[in-house]
């Protein structure tokens, strides 16, 4: 929409220049001349006491939905290997392909990334779409928007998916701007419409006190981001084969504006909560980082990692890497064991998934023991001991 004066009948009354919220009308002789800081809200239009301005409706552009069709999942790589949430990726894009009724296809960009083609298809992948040139080895911005948009521009996939990394959260957004399409970013759960076919994307909202379901009507790509350790993997099919497909990469000079210098690998990648089977999490009832020593001690005698909740990380004790939950990693060991952790909903929120939980607390009525499938009341330090003495009984 838009405001327009109608020459004809400007008097020229100046009454609209003071009613503008935004200084945006200014006088040219004895008319009123609207300019750049209009923001249509149409107040002037209502105060003009001669109708000579009016609001005019424009033509919405529109996008021909059928010309697009396919669930495309963008296969982040680093160092040449497939980050796992593309394979819970690949797992969650199948059945969305066969409750439309569409193709999946992955799409994957690097240097020297020929062979991940055949990973791709073995985890799922009818169809995978390749840009393999030296100016992609490392993520940029600009490199891979621009080589994803053209695919984009010239297959129209209905879907796109990226993990909620931190590299498909920079570029999920930048190839939704230029697609002109909608974006939900870190969704927890995706479906099928069956009216429709379109995409039920839902995501935690104000603070993970709500789930909002968001839909993409009128607009294609649907786009989502999707938090990583939420859906399930792909089952691997050995030998699986499907088309792979070359894309075009050219870039003039400077159009690539980011230059990687280095790439600094921080303990933090080296945390893989979302792997592991047994996670033995601690928070603020270990008292201190001495605690988490007690924990690490199970862990290890269970052969799994250890973890943190946000109160035992804001305290200092673990570092963020650690922290399951809402603001920190999504989690869905095979045995989850929660030691001196609340059990708050933000908490709640990253491993309410696992298959077993087990809490400790000396609180009975800790929220935690309503998702727990074992529950020990009780003083962890003298708990936790007694599971390792066991445990060492049972080993020797
Ligand atoms: C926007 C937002 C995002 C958040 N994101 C996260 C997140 O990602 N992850 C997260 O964990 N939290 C998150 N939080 C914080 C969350 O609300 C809780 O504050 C936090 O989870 C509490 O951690 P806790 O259970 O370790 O500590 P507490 O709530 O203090 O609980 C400590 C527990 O230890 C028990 N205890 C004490 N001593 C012993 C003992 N000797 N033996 C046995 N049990 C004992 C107590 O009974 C108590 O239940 C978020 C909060 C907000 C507002």
């Amino acid at each position: 929409m838009s405001v327009n004066i109608i020459n004809e009948k400007c008097k020229g009354c100046t009454i609209c220049v003071k009613s503008c919220p935004f200084g945006a009308i200014t006088m040219s002789g004895k008319l009123a001349v609207i300019g750049v800081a209009c923001t249509s809200c149409g107040v002037c239009v209502d105060k003009c006491p001669f109708k000579a301005i009016e609001k005019i409706e424009e033509k919405k552009e529109t996008t021909d939905l059928s010309e697009y069709s396919g669930i495309w999942v963008f296969a982040e790589q680093r160092d040449k290997k497939i980050m796992p949430v593309v394979i819970e990726l690949l797992g969650e894009g199948k059945k969305l392909a066969a409750e439309i009724g569409c193709e999946l296809s992955a799409v994957v960009c690097g240097s020297g990334i020929g062979n991940l083609a055949d990973e791709l298809f073995e985890y799922g992948a009818d169809k995978v779409y390749v840009a393999d040139s030296p100016e992609l080895e490392k993520y940029t911005t600009d490199g891979y928007t621009k080589v994803i948009f053209e695919a984009i521009g010239k297959y129209k996939p209905e879907i796109v998916l990226l993990g909620a990394t931190h590299i498909g959260r920079d570029l999920g957004p930048c190839l939704a701007v230029k697609a002109n399409t909608g974006l939900t970013a870190d969704c927890t759960k995706l479906e099928i419409d069956p009216d429709d076919k379109k995409i039920k994307q839902t995501r935690p909202a104000f603070g993970g006190n709500l789930m909002a379901t968001i839909v993409c009507p009128n607009h294609r790509p649907q786009m989502s981001t999707v938090r990583p350790g939420v859906m399930d993997k792909a089952a691997k099919v050995s030998g699986r084969k499907g088309e792979t497909v070359k894309l075009s990469v050219s870039f003039s000079e400077g159009e690539i504006r980011t230059k990687v210098v280095d790439v600094v690998k921080h303990l933090k990648e080296m945390v893989s909560l979302t792997d592991a089977e047994i996670i033995v999490s601690g928070g603020k009832g270990m008292k201190g980082p001495e605690g988490f020593e007690l924990l690490r001690q199970l862990s290890h005698r269970l052969g799994g990692v250890v973890a943190a909740s946000r109160a035992a990380v804001d305290a200092g004790w673990m570092d963020h890497a650690y922290q399951v939950g809402q603001t920190g990693t999504t989690v869905k060991p095979k045995i989850y064991i929660a030691c001196g952790i609340s059990g708050a909903i933000q908490h709640i929120a990253g491993m309410q998934n696992s298959e077993q939980i087990i809490a400790i607390n000396s609180a009975e009525n800790a929220p935690i023991f309503e998702v727990a499938d074992y529950g020990i009341v009780g003083d962890l330090f003298k708990v936790i001991p007694a599971i390792i003495d066991e445990l060492d009984k049972q080993c020797s």
